[in-house]
C-alpha cells in the first residue's frame, strides 16, 4: 500500500515525487518507470547525446535521491492495468500496488512515420533510441532527415555540425511553421541552408522503401534515414481504465482526472488552458503541472485548499548555434511584430491577439525570452504602443511594470 503511486518517471513523474516529499515526508511514494536507467533528462538526447557516444546520461537526479527521499523507485517495471475501483494498479511481472492517490505521467511516445515503409526510418524520444541510433549516426555520412519540427532540425543540425552531409525533408514550406512566429521560420530556414544543411521544403513523403524516400520532389537516397514527426500520449491505461480522454487524458484545473483519486501530469494531460483544452508537450509544463499536482495532493489530504495550475508556457530548441526560446501559447495566426535587431542571426518576433502581447519567440536573445515569460506572468495587457514607448526593448518595459 502506498499513499501516491506514480506511473512513469520521466520530468513530470519525477518533479512529482519530490514535490510530494518536499511536502510531506511522511508520504510513501512508488514511482514506477518502464525504463530501465535512473531516470533522465530526455532535452538531450536529439541535442548533445546522440551525437557523442561517450557523454553520460544526465539525470534527473543524483542516484541516492530516491532512497534517501523515501521515493520507492521501481525500474524497469510496466504498470498494465489500473483498478479504480480497488484503487490499484497491476504491473507486468504480476506485482499489485494499492494506492490512496494515483498519479498519471505516462508522457509520449514516438510517433511513427505514417505511410508505407515508415518503419524504414529511426527516431529519437528515449535513452535505448540514441543507443541504437548513435553508432549509426557516427557511421554514416548521407543523412536524411524526415520533418521540419523542433526535433526534426535539432537532429539535422547536430549530424550537419557532425560533418555529415544532411538533406532535411519538410512538408511545409519553411521549417517550424507550426511552432514559431512565420518570419522567424524563414529566417531559421535560411541560417540552417547556409550552414550547408539541404532543406527540400513542400515535400511530402509517399512511402519508403530499399530505393530510399520516395516524395513529390523524386526519391531522395541515403545511408541513415531519421524521421521526427512528432510524438503520440501514452493514453491506453487510461482509456482502458475509463477516465475521460480528449486528445489526451482530461484533467481540470487542479489535475484531477474524472476520477477524484487519479491525477494526470505532463504530455499526457489534456488540461483547461485559455479557453481551450490542450496538452503542451514540454519540460516546464511536465515540471511545473506535475508540482501543482503535488502540492494539491498534499494540501487536499491536510484539508487544506487547492490551488489552479495557471502557467506562462516556455519552450526552447538548441539548433547548431541556434537557440530558440518561446514564451506564451504559439499561435502562428496571430499578428506578428519583428523587434528591430543588429544581427540576422538575432531576432525577437512578438504576438498579438485583439491588440494584446500573446506570446514571444526569440532567436539567440535569451535576455528578451526572460523579460517576455515576466510580462506575460504580469496581469496587464501589453499592447504595440507600449513596446514602442520602450524602445522596443522588452527589459526596459518590464522594469517600468513591475
Ligand atoms: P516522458 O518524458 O515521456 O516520461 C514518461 C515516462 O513514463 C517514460 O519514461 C515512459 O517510458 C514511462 N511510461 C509510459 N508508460 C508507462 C507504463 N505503463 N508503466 C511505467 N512507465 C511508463 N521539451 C522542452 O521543453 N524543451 C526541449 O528542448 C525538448 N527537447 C526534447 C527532445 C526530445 C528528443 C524529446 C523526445 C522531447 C523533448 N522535449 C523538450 C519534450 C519534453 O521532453 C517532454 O515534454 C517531457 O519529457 C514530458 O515529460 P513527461 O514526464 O510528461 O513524459
Amino acid at each position: 500500500m502506498a499513499d501516491v503511486v506514480i506511473i512513469g518517471a520521466g520530468h513530470a513523474g519525477v518533479a512529482a515525487a519530490a514535490q510530494l516529499h518536499k511536502r510531506d515526508a511522511n508520504l510513501s511514494i512508488c514511482l514506477i518507470s518502464n525504463e530501465q536507467p535512473l531516470p533522465y533528462h530526455r532535452p538531450p538526447l536529439s541535442k548533445k547525446a546522440l551525437f557523442d557516444e561517450l557523454l553520460p546520461l544526465e539525470l534527473l537526479q543524483a542516484e541516492g535521491f530516491y532512497q534517501a527521499q523515501n521515493i520507492h523507485l521501481q525500474r524497469g517495471a510496466t504498470v498494465t492495468h489500473i483498478d479504480r475501483t480497488q484503487r490499484q494498479v497491476t504491473l507486468a511481472d504480476g506485482q499489485v500496488l494499492t494506492y490512496t492517490q494515483l498519479i498519471i505521467a505516462t508522457g509520449s511516445s514516438l510517433r511513427p512515420m505514417p505511410v508505407a515503409g515508415g518503419e524504414r526510418a529511426m527516431g529519437v524520444y528515449n535513452y535505448a533510441d540514441i543507443q541504437q541510433l548513435g553508432p549509426r549516426l557516427q557511421a554514416a555520412h548521407n543523412i536524411l532527415v524526415i520533418g521540419g519540427g523542433f526535433i526534426g532540425c535539432e537532429i539535422a543540425a547536430g549530424a550537419l555540425k557532425l560533418g555529415k552531409n544532411v538533406s532535411l525533408l519538410v512538408s511545409g514550406p519553411r521549417l517550424l511553421r507550426k511552432s514559431i512566429a512565420p518570419a522567424m521560420g524563414e529566417q531559421v530556414t535560411q541560417l540552417h541552408k547556409h550552414s550547408g544543411m539541404h532543406i527540400h521544403t513542400n515535400c511530402h513523403v509517399s512511402h519508403l522503401d530499399d530505393d530510399g524516400v520516395h516524395t513529390n520532389q523524386g526519391v531522395f537516397s541515403g545511408d541513415l534515414i531519421i524521421a521526427g514527426v512528432g510524438a503520440n500520449p501514452n493514453i491506453e491505461l487510461a482509456k482502458q481504465a475509463g477516465l475521460t480522454i480528449d486528445g489526451g487524458i482530461v484533467v481540470d484545473a487542479f489535475g484531477q482526472t474524472s476520477d477524484t483519486h487519479t491525477y494526470a501530469v505532463g504530455d499526457v494531460a489534456s488540461m483547461p488552458l485559455q479557453g481551450k483544452t490542450q496538452r503542451l508537450e514540454s519540460i516546464q509544463n511536465a515540471n511545473d503541472q506535475a508540482q501543482s499536482v503535488a502540492n494539491n495532493i498534499v494540501s487536499h489530504r491536510q484539508n487544506e485548499p487547492a490551488r489552479a495550475y495557471n502557467p506562462v508556457p516556455w519552450f526552447w530548441s538548441d539548433q547548431g548555434d541556434l537557440k530558440l526560446q518561446m514564451a506564451g501559447l504559439n499561435d502562428v495566426s496571430a499578428e506578428q511584430k519583428i523587434l528591430a535587431s543588429d544581427s540576422d542571426t538575432r531576432m525577437t518576433a512578438v504576438q498579438f491577439s485583439k491588440g494584446v502581447m500573446t506570446g514571444v519567440d526569440t532567436l539567440n536573445m535569451p535576455g528578451n525570452h526572460l523579460a517576455a515569460r515576466k510580462l506575460l506572468a504580469m496581469s496587464v495587457d501589453i499592447t504595440w504602443d507600449m513596446v514602442q514607448d520602450h524602445n522596443q526593448d522588452l527589459k526596459q518595459l518590464f522594469k517600468k511594470l513591475r
